[in-house]
């Protein structure tokens, strides 16, 4: 059936898996990094091997020749239209997309359109997108939604309590995102529950730079902690997730140097969550670092992260009624076993209890004591794949 590329396109840079389908096998990966800035930083892994190089990448078009000459030249396809699909994650497919997608121009203009819902995130997936369709007009091209997987979120949990006009109106609700994660470890969590899904509660939590917990039943998204846009929910590594919305007008009432509504929000999207309380780094083995050497703001950050993921934990409990499982994922929630430990430890009221042993070991699976009412697994999450079993569903 041929190569599929998983595609994962931010503003300036690009991310992508090359799959031999459907064998699912992952042939070479990559990445992009500072296009359009000077001295782009590219990286091709495959076969054991690494290979790096600093050229200037300008556009997305040319991070994607790149791309395809790079696979020509390690000799991972021999000419262009080996690659018959590609899927492209996009963040927000707000009411329009409930599932993936084939990519028409009209679907690449719904994406743009509703970049209000992902500002930092939809332009830059459109643009990977235009980018491949020039290139590779041939292949099938498929949109693959990080909020497909929560439009099955009852009303009650999707809607705000402000008046109805603002949803009616302006599409204000609750979207989520991490879907294809959530979606994927939450099916893989049957593996080791010994029932099927359509009989499970489950409580995913992605923890990585981008931070969110979904509740699960019986397969689908009830509840998910991201709202509106990626920003809401909890603390994350350059995000606020929740705070009180009257500290926006106050902040700019107050502080000289924010200006607008906008300045603010850029604040909370990128200058806080454990960057901004450590005023170290988002990124969490810096903070732990710093808070080994005694630095007060590193532990407070560290305090704050696992506080607002035990609250939605403990949220989630009383949204399902109770849970089979709670699952980490992503960055964090696969190798933090201190972060596991400090977020289960301090809730054991609800049932469940850490065998130190095997969270240390860092094992995937069930972590939990054999007499744990509520099982925790570590579940590697793999977007890539089901970006690439979605390609393939369409080339059938
Ligand atoms: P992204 O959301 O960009 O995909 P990742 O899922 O890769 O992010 O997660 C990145 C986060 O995972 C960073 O905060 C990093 O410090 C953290 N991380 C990676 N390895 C470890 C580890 N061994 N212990 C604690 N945190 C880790």
């Amino acid at each position: 059936m041929g190569k599929t590329l998983a595609i994962n396109a931010g503003s300036s840079s690009l991310k992508w898996q090359l799959y031999a389908m459907p064998e699912e096998t992952v042939l070479a990966k990559g990445l992009i990094e500072r296009i359009g800035l000077k001295n782009s930083a590219i990286t091709v892994k495959y076969a054991q091997q690494v290979d790096k190089k600093v050229i200037d990448i300008h556009t997305h078009t040319e991070a994607v020749k790149q791309l395809m000459n790079d696979l020509k030249t390690f000799k991972l396809i021999d000419d262009f239209n080996e690659i018959t699909g590609v899927g492209h994650r996009v963040v927000a497919g707000g009411e329009l997309f409930k599932e993936s997608t084939l990519i028409t121009s009209e679907v690449l203009q719904q994406i743009k359109s509703i970049s209000n819902l992902a500002p930092l995130h939809n332009p830059a997936n459109a643009q990977g997108i235009e980018a491949f369709l020039e290139l590779l007009p041939e292949a099938t091209a498929v949109a693959v939604f990080d909020t497909a997987f929560h439009t099955t979120l009852p009303e009650k949990a999707y809607r705000y309590p402000i008046p109805n006009k603002y949803y009616h109106d302006y599409n204000i609700r609750k979207y989520g995102a991490h879907g294809t994660s959530h979606m994927y470890v939450s099916q893989e969590a049957t593996k080791y529950l010994n029932k099927p899904i359509e009989d499970l509660k489950l409580i995913t939590c992605h923890i990585g730079n981008g931070v969110s917990l979904s509740a699960i039943k019986g397969g689908k998204s009830v509840d998910t902690s991201m709202g509106f846009t990626p920003l809401a929910g909890v603390m994350m590594g350059t995000r606020s997730g929740e705070i009180d919305p009257s500290i926006i007008p106050y902040m700019i009432e107050n502080d000289p140097e924010l200006h607008s509504a906008q300045d603010v929000i850029d604040l909370l999207n990128t200058k806080s969550g454990l960057l901004g309380v450590s005023e170290i780094s988002s990124d969490m083995r810096d903070v732990q670092n710093s808070e080994s050497e005694g630095n007060k703001n590193a532990a407070l950050a560290y305090e704050l992260f696992i506080d607002r993921i035990q609250k939605y934990i403990a949220q989630y409990f009383a949204v399902l009624n109770g849970a089979d499982a709670v699952i980490f994922t992503a960055g964090i929630g696969e190798n933090g076993c201190r972060e596991r430990e400090d977020i289960i430890n301090g809730m054991d009221w609800f049932g469940f209890k850490i065998d130190d042993e095997k969270n240390k070991r860092g094992c995937v699976g069930n972590i939990a004591t054999a007499d744990s009412k509520v099982k925790v697994l570590v579940i590697p999450t793999d977007e890539e794949l089901v970006i690439a079993r979605d390609v393939e569903a369409f080339k059938k």
